[in-house]
């Protein structure tokens, strides 16, 4: 990509395009943009431009591909690793994709659902019930999120240990290329051997291989009867062992399985209101299980407390609460949701997000709690997560807020320290966030040079110029 800015004369174009309104460049109506949901990333942009059909999105991208300015497309804005945020130059283009928010069509004979890329994935959950299926994604930012952004980050969450991440959620794309030309592969099958893949090349690019700009979507049946719980173990190892006796004794009925440490809860309770610990004594750490079934009147609660029952003469759990009605349930599901927000109402910290072979999980705490504490006896260690993915949200910081300040600059070390004990256990220094800017470097260190070559080769075969999402992933 070269030096040029939006000029005048580009930024009437793109308003001839999308309409006047819809291209924004005085900075108040900029700012929401410009800036990361962490408030860690700030950069400024030319302009924010929001199209609202693929023909239109095409035409922009033509419009800055022939000036050669720097591209960064963007949903709801939720990236924890400042991929949705322009560079400090002033001169890129946020695309913004919020208004290409329609469903175009559901066939729950087909199961699958076709979707624009600006549709939030909450809206997206909804619609699914409406025709009495579901899409399973669910994360956090589920209510601001939306599925363009979470196809480009290959958004992970709650329920992939039954369906899958985004990748798996997906069976046809539709995407404007860095050049303008619209590929249409909005295909709604489930079985499609002629050749490569495309569409997965575009889904975890992070927007630097093109624009997503609709998408086919798996349904499935709606799960008819549920059991929650939320469980105190003594350690990630007990958790581990839980895991697997329950899966054991309900198979594929276990969808959630989420680690949860004492200090997550304790923020939570402090920052979040109307919660409440539902179990008598604190436990170092806690996971929160989930049964579904798609048949209606199953036993699972009573299957769901023989379970722990027998886990715990087992000496694997030392208590439970079973949520007894589905306000129970969403109240259980709300400490383990509110966790990311209460963190980030407490002040800074390193965070991680890593994944590792799920046997191993306890291993990686473990490990890089001891090594951490040797450097940093102080360290405050912040460990939750996707515990059947072999996914952990691992941050750190200080109990203060103005010693976590000055904490975050120890970040190099930080990092180095945790993502040497993921890569000494073959995992991944991103489970689910993405690299963005945050790990642009890092990465450099743990993927092998043939990868990036091929990472390289493909980014320049599809955006010779490198104006899509300059300075992200690679
Ligand atoms: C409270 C909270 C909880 C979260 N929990 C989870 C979690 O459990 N699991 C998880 O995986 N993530 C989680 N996240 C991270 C974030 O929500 C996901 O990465 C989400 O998928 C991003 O969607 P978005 O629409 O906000 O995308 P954005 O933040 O706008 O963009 C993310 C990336 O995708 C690119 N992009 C966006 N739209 C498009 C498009 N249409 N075409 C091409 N590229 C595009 C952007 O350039 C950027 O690189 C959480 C975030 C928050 C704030």
């Amino acid at each position: 990509m070269n030096d040029l800015s939006a000029s005048p004369a580009l930024i009437e174009r793109l308003k001839s395009a999308v309409g006047e309104r819809n291209v924004i460049t005085d900075d108040h109506g900029r700012e929401p943009f410009e800036n990361d949901w962490r408030g860690q990333f700030h950069g400024r942009a030319a302009a924010i431009v929001k199209p609202a059909s693929t023909d239109e999105v095409a035409r922009v991208v033509q419009m800055l591909a022939k000036e050669r300015v720097g591209i960064v497309p963007q949903g709801g804005n939720t990236s924890l690793c400042g991929g949705s945020v322009p560079d400090a130059s002033g001169r890129q283009v946020v695309v913004n994709l919020s208004r290409m928010n329609r469903v175009r069509a559901v066939d729950p004979a087909n199961n699958t659902m076709t979707v624009e890329a600006g549709c939030v994935l909450a809206t997206l959950q909804q619609a699914a019930d409406e025709h009495d299926r579901l899409f399973p994604l669910s994360l956090g930012a589920e209510g601001s999120c939306e599925i363009g952004g979470n196809l480009s980050t290959n958004a992970g969450g709650t329920g992939v240990l039954r369906y899958g991440n985004t990748r798996e959620l997906v069976l046809g794309l539709e995407v404007v290329l860095p050049d303008g030309r619209v590929w249409d592969g909005l295909r709604a099958l489930r079985k499609d051997n002629t050749g490569y893949d495309l569409k997965h090349l575009f889904v975890g690019a992070e927007g630097t291989l093109g624009i997503i700009t609709a998408a086919v979507l798996k349904l499935f049946a709606k799960p008819r009867s549920q059991a929650t719980a939320l469980v105190a173990v003594e350690s990630p190892d007990a958790a581990l062992k839980l895991l697997a006796k329950l899966r054991e004794s309900v198979g594929e009925r276990v969808t959630g399985f989420e680690l949860i440490s004492r200090i997550c809860l304790d923020l939570v309770f402090r920052h979040i209101p109307n919660t409440r610990d539902p179990l008598g004594c604190a436990s170092a750490w806690y996971v929160l299980v989930e049964l579904s079934d798609s048949t209606q009147g199953s036993t699972l609660d009573n299957l769901l407390e023989q379970a722990l029952g027998s886990a715990a003469e087992a000496g694997l759990a030392t208590d439970a609460v079973l949520a007894a009605s589905d306000t129970q349930r969403k109240a259980l599901w709300a400490l383990r949701e509110n966790v990311s927000e209460a963190q980030k109402l407490d002040g800074v910290s390193i965070k991680h997000d890593v994944s590792v072979p799920v046997s191993r999980v306890p291993e990686f705490i473990e490990r890089a709690s001891a090594a951490l504490l040797k450097k940093f006896p102080d360290i405050r260690i912040v460990a939750f997560g996707h515990m059947g993915d072999g996914n952990v949200h691992y941050n750190c910081g200080k109990s203060q807020a103005d010693q976590a300040s000055r904490f975050y600059g120890e970040s190099p070390e930080v990092n180095h320290i945790v993502y040497e004990v993921v890569n000494d256990l073959n995992g991944s220094i991103s489970a689910e966030h993405g690299l963005g800017v945050l790990k642009v470097d890092e990465i450099k260190r743990y993927k092998s040079a043939l990868e990036l070559d091929l990472m390289r080769a493909i980014k320049k075969t599809l955006d010779p110029d490198g104006i899509m999402n300059p300075g992200k992933v690679l």
